[in-house]
């Protein structure tokens, strides 16, 4: 046994960090065939000795109770989210969004980190890892004690006045949605607590137009219009932000992404630019990923139970 572990930590030693990356054939061709523990064993070597930025995704905070867009499972509950423009633009759009978002809220509110936040947190808060770099607006990462965390999409917890930049807190806007709104409050009184049936990632939700059309949404006090501090579809991330994610991502010597299909270039510029500086790339995702191709070692399964297996 010891000397098959040894056989193997030697093959991987170089295929994985000797030898030609992910580009490799032998590589790849192993990585398909290799089973879990070759693959955790694999991805141990990967990052010995190196300090990987980690990047996350919606699938780490799936085990939270918060539904992710495009892991298993989720086709059916693909719906329109609201763009941008149409948000700016659109007195429909905003009273639309803010009428889900107030059904959605709670069970973003009250979700709890899991194993995994909390092993991203002892990565960061142990020096191991430069920091975490999140697509997710749920906050679960500092709830879990991470404090270099770069939240590339914003924030759920927080709005900004799109006239007078004024940030105020989410609760609060809650709040004043339920006040303006009682027949409202009274309908998702009724919802049982921590119900998360139709909520996505930033809180949204589906409800029908009747409702919507009778939603009174809050401004704010210069009268200008409220949007959460998240960037929406047809938005980019805010440019101190994507330098502040660009700075950890340089001062790194791998990365580690955790629960992202990699779909959106946001977050998967990272690891092209990884790739390009020649450094190890580790992904853990339940699913394909758009850059499956680039990885130094790929686990398709749970994130936590990988994770947990990898945190010192
Ligand atoms: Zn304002």
């Amino acid at each position: 046994m010891g000397q098959c572990v040894v056989a193997r930590v030697t093959h991987w030693y170089e295929v994985v960090v000797h030898g030609a990356h992910p580009t490799s054939t032998t590589a790849d061709d192993d990585s398909r065939n290799a089973d879990d523990s070759d693959r955790l064993l694999a991805a141990a070597m990967a990052l010995a000795g190196r300090r990987p930025a980690i990047l996350t995704g919606a699938g780490v905070s799936t085990d939270s109770g918060i539904p992710d867009y495009r892991g298993e499972g989720t086709r059916q509950r693909a719906r329109r989210p609201v763009r941008f423009g149409e948000y700016v633009a659109s007195d429909h759009a905003r009273r639309r969004y803010w009428a889900r978002a107030c059904v959605g809220w709670p069970s973003i509110r009250d979700a709890q980190p899991n194993a995994t936040h909390d092993a991203v947190a002892r990565w960061c808060l142990s020096g191991r890892a430069t920091g975490c770099i999140t697509q997710n607006v749920d906050g679960l990462h500092q709830r879990a004690g991470a404090t270099e965390v770069v939240e590339l999409h914003g924030a759920l917890r927080l709005v900004r006045c799109l006239a007078c930049d004024r940030v105020v807190e989410r609760e609060a806007v809650q709040d004043q949605l339920l006040a303006n709104n009682p027949w409202f409050a009274a309908l998702l009184a009724g919802r049982s607590a921590g119900d998360a049936t139709g909520a996505a990632p930033d809180g949204d939700t589906d409800l029908d137009d009747e409702m919507i059309a009778r939603f009174h949404i809050v401004d704010c006090v210069c009268g200008g219009a409220l949007k959460p501090a998240v960037v929406f579809f047809g938005e980019n991330a805010e440019a101190p932000v994507v330098q502040a994610a660009w700075r950890m991502s340089e001062a790194s010597t791998a990365l580690l992404v955790l629960g992202t299909s990699l779909e959106v270039w946001s977050g998967r510029r990272f690891v092209e630019a990884a790739a390009k500086r020649g450094l190890p790339i580790v992904i853990i995702n339940r699913g394909p990923t758009r850059s499956d191709h680039l990885a130094t070692v790929r686990i398709d399964g749970s994130i936590a139970e990988a994770l947990v297996a990898l945190t010192p």
